[in-house]
């Protein structure tokens, strides 16, 4: 079961310092980014491609998945500091596995101050919120404790024209 919860983002340890199973994370981390760099457009549908992920490695068929569009360059309509498309974590799921901050380029995510008792990692904190790209979603379906969330896609729609 440990090594399931490592898997999947669940396990509670302070740190993975001296872990047995950190090339489990090293493997769970290496699947995540592969998903997403196969489907580098921001609309793609990463929970799809993780799920097909897991499921080629444990030798199951993939549910079906949705089509993933089309790549498209976008341009913002307004400055970004006025367009409040970013995450938030709700503190109470997260358990500080830190795969947003590996898998976010934008860099949004950094780790939030260590716990007083030491018994648990440190949960992580949105601080550099503008730093997100508008109507990206990837982190969502990343934390696999379902702490991410963001707003509806379709408030923001009215900020972005497509380009190309
Ligand atoms: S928000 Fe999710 S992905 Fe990020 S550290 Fe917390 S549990 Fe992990
Ligand atoms: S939605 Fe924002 S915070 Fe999440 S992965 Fe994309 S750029 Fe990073």
């Amino acid at each position: 079961m440990l090594v399931l919860d490592c898997f999947f983002g669940r396990c509670e340890k302070p740190s993975c310092d001296g872990c047995l199973f950190k090339p489990v994370r090293s493997l769970r981390l290496f699947l995540k980014s592969r998903s997403m760099e196969r489907f580098e457009e921001d609309s793609v549908d990463t929970e799809e491609a993780w799920k097909k992920e897991v499921a080629s490695l444990i030798g199951s068929k993939a549910p079906d998945s949705k089509p993933s569009s089309a790549k498209r360059k976008k341009r913002l309509l307004a400055p970004r500091e006025e367009i409040p498309w970013f995450p938030t974590i709700n503190p109470d799921l997260c358990n500080g596995c830190a795969d947003c901050k590996v898998l976010c380029k934008p860099g949004v995510f950094e780790p939030g101050p260590p716990d007083p008792e030491g018994i648990h990692r440190p949960k992580f904190l949105v601080a550099h919120p503008y730093q997100c790209i508008v109507l990206c979603d990837r982190c969502v379906p990343i934390c696999t404790s379902g702490a991410i969330k963001l707003p509806p896609k379709e408030d923001f729609e009215k900020f972005v024209e497509y380009v190309d």
